[in-house]
């Protein structure tokens, strides 16, 4: 994958959404760290009315499935005039959200905020016609294995995962470098004052002031806490470093 550097300079990472809620952006997204961020032009969001694209009286968007059975399908020529309108640039990724989709990653979100941006497609109802994703290109991303009742709420997660980690974001670089899955590790525990809680005091390593122990401590907490919990990262892991060395990751 190749990275336009001067698309980077030129304009700011932006998320394009199509969606039939647009009032429900930036909601959440308009807050904390990724509202100022917003606020402060380090990242742009467009929410488009996928019913702007509709063509007939009743701005119909959505029709009976083709073969029967419950619910309604998005129709396949309002989204594809949705998605042309939008007009974005051939580089940006077009993603669908969708629960048969690609699981997201902290991975495929590193690399979706090193680029210009996506396209972001919101299904609801039943979901999309086959066809229009299949002529636009769409690449279906699911946040889990289960089922939302739209696309907004997925776009809204995977656009804040994004929007941290762009440069200026998020306060610290470390804080991003040592988090969970930046090493496939979730992360070691944390703890601040108060120096006793309710009988429990903080592991006596934290405050000793000797770094490479409590580097040492950290990291050995990570790793017991990615075996118990995430057998399948843990198995991962090796695959990983493996990859990275041949450059087949990512
Ligand atoms: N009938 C579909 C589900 C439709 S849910 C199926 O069984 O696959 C309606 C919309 O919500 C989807 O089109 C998708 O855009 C969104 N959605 C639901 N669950 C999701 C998930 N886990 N990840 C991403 N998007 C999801």
């Amino acid at each position: 994958m190749t990275v336009s550097l001067s698309s980077q300079n030129d304009r700011p990472w932006r998320a394009t959404v199509l969606t039939l809620f647009p009032d429900m952006f930036p909601g959440p997204l308009g807050v904390s760290l990724a509202g100022k961020a917003l606020a402060t032009g380090l990242w742009a969001l467009e929410a488009r009315d996928i019913r702007d694209s509709a063509t007939d009286r009743h701005r119909s968007v959505d029709d009976t499935p083709a073969g029967g059975g419950p619910g309604m399908v998005l129709r396949a020529d309002v989204l594809a005039a949705a998605i042309d309108a939008a007009d974005v640039a051939p580089d940006r990724p077009r993603l669908l959200m969708s629960p048969r989709g690609r699981p997201l990653t902290q991975s495929f979100v590193r690399e979706l905020a090193a680029g210009p941006g996506p396209l972001i497609v919101c299904g609801r109802f039943e979901g999309v016609d086959q066809r229009v994703i299949e002529a636009r290109n769409l690449e279906e991303i699911s946040i889990g294995d289960f089922v939302l009742s739209g696309g907004e709420i997925a776009a809204m997660t995977l656009i804040d995962a994004c929007v941290r980690l762009l440069p200026g974001v998020m306060g610290k670089a470390e804080s991003a470098a040592e988090e969970s899955f930046s090493a496939s590790l979730l992360e070691y525990p944390q703890y601040t004052r108060p120096q006793l809680f309710e009988g429990r005091t903080i592991p006596e390593i934290l405050t000793s002031g000797d770094h490479a122990r409590v580097a040492a401590w950290r990291r050995a907490e990570a790793e017991a806490l990615t075996r118990a919990r995430r057998p399948d990262l843990w198995a991962a892991r090796g695959e990983g470093v493996a990859g990275r060395k041949n450059k087949t990751d990512g």
